[in-house]
């Protein structure tokens, strides 16, 4: 096919309106149905909800052309600010170069600010309060609902399904026997927050940083907002106790007293946040085949859903918008050869970030307090000065280095745990390490 093939993007969200704008730049002019109202530029509607936005996902959008007017809506963050149970605070940076740092943004701003650069610059056409119903098997055409009830098929060449973690293009396949899925349920759930702005207008804490109450079996993390409020979530399991189950509206004023008291003051919304807003499940989505038919594609969430813990769902969803563009550009049109390619690249990685976004959970909870952990961390970043190019500690080439793919990040990553773990065995301080041995290490062990 030499001319530009008629496409449909299920889901207009980060993936699907980024993939539109990196095709249109191509000549390809997407219909993108999306079972939401149309997005609200310009102002974030309802209560804020932000993430993270690291390197990966700005190289993404550099791609697109698109990384300054994102700018505006970016705050940054250079670590972790912990938070412990007597309310001293811990500043533990990310990284040690100026330009390493991650960086807070709105997500309805971020959505519907892609959105609006796709529709208005690129002519990109939204089909607003249009569901996806199904596949039909025979050709992989989607099945449309639309606001008034009535359901068809959505004619096009070629299907790409940014539908998100709970994708029903993913559900329909699957449940077809076309291809298989499995959705992993962590067996803890997550509640959004308010911190409210300082009585002066400013930030209540530090807003140049993530802020993390780690205790253990839960956390409570805090990202900044342009309003000068945070966004702070609580991670808690579902069952057992402390837990969703055991804290109702009765409990959570004692129990964040208890665990969070220096977070109290800024959280004069608590008990009605608590209650009103959802309690929300994290999973892991694996599936394969990715596409169907040398049709329909599944390319983000739809495809490999992770749990929030390294902050790079979005990222890696963006990351897949580049990829797949790379290989439209070497294979055309050619979409056996571009489905293919794009699963063998990418299945790997995500496979990689869902698994070490799982091992960060337990980092940001609970290794965060021990003092091994911040030897470790120090340490790291001391190879990292003393072998330059050679040795990135594991968090960096995840955020910072999107030219190490995920799966070479957790290679080499591990093999530096290893060698982190040797040379701390029997010291407290950076400087009690052997760095003759730390020399032979990194050049057997890292080759
Ligand atoms: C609590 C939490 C915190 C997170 N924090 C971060 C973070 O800090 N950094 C980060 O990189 N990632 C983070 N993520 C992950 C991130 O939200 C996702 O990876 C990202 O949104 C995936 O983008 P997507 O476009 O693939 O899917 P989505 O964002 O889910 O977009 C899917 C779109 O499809 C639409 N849609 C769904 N079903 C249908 C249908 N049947 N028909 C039509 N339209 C449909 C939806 O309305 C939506 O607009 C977090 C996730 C959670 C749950």
């Amino acid at each position: 096919m030499t001319s530009a093939p008629r496409v449909a993007i299920v889901g207009g969200g980060p993936a699907g309106s980024l993939l539109a704008i990196l095709l249109a730049r191509r000549g390809v002019i997407a219909t993108v149905i999306e079972r939401s109202p149309p997005f609200v530029v310009g102002q974030a509607g309802g209560r804020s909800i932000n993430l993270a936005l690291a390197a990966r996902g700005i190289t993404a959008l550099r791609r697109a052309g698109i990384d300054a007017e994102v700018t505006a809506l970016m705050i940054a963050m250079r670590g972790r600010m912990l938070h412990e149970q007597d309310g001293k605070q811990r500043f533990l940076s990310y990284g040690q170069r100026v330009t390493e740092e991650i960086y807070s943004v709105s997500r309805a701003a971020l959505n519907a600010l892609i959105f609006e650069i796709a529709a208005k610059r690129y002519g990109v056409q939204y089909r607003f309060g249009e569901t996806c119903v199904g596949v039909d098997l025979t050709d992989g055409a989607p099945l449309i609902a639309a606001a008034d009830g009535s359901t068809r098929r959505l004619d096009a060449d070629v299907v790409f399904a940014t539908d998100g973690a709970g994708s029903e293009v993913r559900r329909a396949l699957a449940d077809a026997g076309e291809i298989s899925a499995t959705e992993d349920l962590l067996d803890h759930g997550y509640k959004e927050l308010t911190i409210a702005a300082a009585q002066d207008g400013g930030f209540a804490l530090e807003p140049h940083a993530l802020h993390i109450w780690p205790r253990g079996r839960f956390m409570l993390i805090a990202l900044p907002n342009p309003d000068r409020t945070f966004t702070a979530t609580l991670f808690l399991p579902h069952t057992g106790d402390p837990s969703f189950a055991s804290i109702g509206p009765n409990e959570v004023p004692a129990f964040f007293r208890r665990e969070f008291a220096d977070a109290v003051p800024q959280l004069p919304a608590l008990a009605r946040d608590y209650v009103s807003h959802p309690t929300g499940n994290l999973g892991t989505v694996t599936c394969g085949p990715w596409s169907f038919k040398d049709k329909v594609l599944m390319v983000g969430d739809a495809a490999h859903a992770i749990v929030p813990f390294h902050g790079q769902g979005m990222n890696a969803a963006f990351e897949d918008c580049v990829a797949l563009d790379d290989l439209i550009g070497t294979h055309g049109y050619d979409w056996h050869a571009v489905f293919a390619a794009f699963e063998a690249e990418r299945a790997p990685n995500a496979r990689a970030i869902a698994e070490m976004a799982l091992e960060n959970y337990l980092e940001m909870r609970d290794e965060v307090r021990d003092a091994k952990f911040e030897l470790r961390a120090a340490l790291s970043f001391e190879l990292e000065r003393r072998f330059p190019g050679h040795w990135v500690p594991r968090y960096s080439m995840v955020m910072f280095h999107p030219e190490i793919p995920y799966a070479e990040a957790q290679r080499r990553g591990g093999l530096q745990t290893g060698i982190l773990r040797k040379l701390t065995e029997n010291v407290s301080s950076v400087t009690e390490v052997d760095l003759t041995r730390a020399t032979e290490l990194v050049s057997t062990v890292l080759g």
